[in-house]
Order: C-alpha cells, then sequence, then structure tokens
C-alpha cells in the first residue's frame, strides 16, 4: 500500500466510528433516529429543545417514567398523514397490526380516521394519550429494568439488540399493511 493509501485508510478508520457516534440514537432504545420515518417521535420542550425517539414507545415510556412536566409535549407521527402531530390529535392503536420499527407499538393515528384504523388493522383498543399507562408502554418495550428517568439499561440494550434481528421481518410487515 502507498503511504497516500495508508494515510487515507488511517484517516477512514478515525473518521468512521465518529461520524456514526454522532449520528442522533433514540436514547431509550439505542437506535439510530431518522426523523422522517414513519415512527418517529419527539418531546419538544421546554423551549426549543427537541428529544428524538425512533418509535411512540420509546417517547410514551421515556415520557411517563419522568415527573409530569407541562413545559414538554409529545409529538407523534401520524400513521396516515406521515408528520409529526401533537400527540393530543391522535389516538394510539394498541394490539393492530401494524409493527413499527421495533415490532408491536403504540400505533399513533389520527383521530379522525381512528375508528376506520381500527377496524382495518383489528386493533384491540383506541386510548387517547392520558390513559396510557407507564406499565402499557413498558410492556409494548419489553423491559422492565428502566433507570429512574427512563435512560436505556445495560440489559435494556441488550434486549435491544436480539429485537433488531426482527426489524427487516417487522419493516416487511408494516409496507404490506400500509398497502391494505
Ligand atoms: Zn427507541
Amino acid at each position: 500500500m502507498t503511504t497516500l493509501g495508508r494515510r487515507a485508510c488511517l484517516v477512514a478508520m478515525v473518521a468512521l466510528p465518529a461520524a456514526c457516534a454522532r449520528r442522533p440514537r433514540c436514547r431509550r432504545c439505542g437506535m439510530v433516529l431518522d426523523p422522517r420515518g414513519r415512527f418517529h417521535a419527539e418531546l419538544r420542550g421546554p423551549g426549543d429543545a427537541r428529544e428524538g425517539f425512533d418509535t411512540p414507545k420509546c417517547a410514551l415510556t421515556s415520557l411517563l417514567s419522568r415527573s409530569p412536566d407541562p413545559a414538554r409535549a409529545l409529538w407523534v407521527t401520524g400513521y396516515y398523514g406521515g408528520a409529526l402531530v401533537p400527540a393530543a390529535d391522535v389516538l394510539f392503536a394498541v394490539g393492530s397490526d401494524v409493527l413499527g420499527p421495533m415490532g408491536h407499538d403504540l400505533v399513533p393515528v389520527e383521530r379522525a380516521r381512528a375508528a376506520a384504523f381500527g377496524r382495518d388493522h383489528g386493533a384491540k383498543q383506541l386510548l387517547p394519550l392520558e390513559q396510557i399507562t407507564r406499565e402499557l408502554a413498558e410492556g409494548m418495550l419489553g423491559i422492565c429494568d428502566t433507570g429512574r428517568d427512563g435512560a436505556v439499561t445495560p440489559r435494556a440494550r441488550r434486549s435491544t439488540r436480539s429485537r433488531r434481528r426482527t426489524t427487516r421481518g417487522a419493516r416487511h410487515h408494516r409496507s404490506s399493511a400500509a398497502r391494505s
């Protein structure tokens, strides 16, 4: 290898992990965030503060594991519109056949179309934000050992990795569900 080639290689070895590390990740499960993802969620406030999550269940678990804070608001991606909307504008579908990137989720559906979604996708419940409990959200996440502030723990990270293996299947299932 030429000196130049070796130097380029070294630069790449140093630069690549740094670039990966800079990509924002879900604080709850460690997944890389896609702000345009169909299941992206955010906790907004106070002020311009934004905290992103890859799924509604991660955002809800984080929100509900802290003391209520009126300065922080949950925004979720509406199933039909595909845009971030205040959580008050949606109902969360429980037990539907629509899977998120991490499997079963609390799917945010625009209120006007929630009943139709429930019929089409077999939702067992359609709940407003105020009826989502921490237990329900954590049950979706499949982890119980959350930190007091909702931060992810080593055991939670391990279960995240094992769930990641099913992501491809879940994505396929979701896209076929979206077509129906
Ligand atoms: Zn997450």
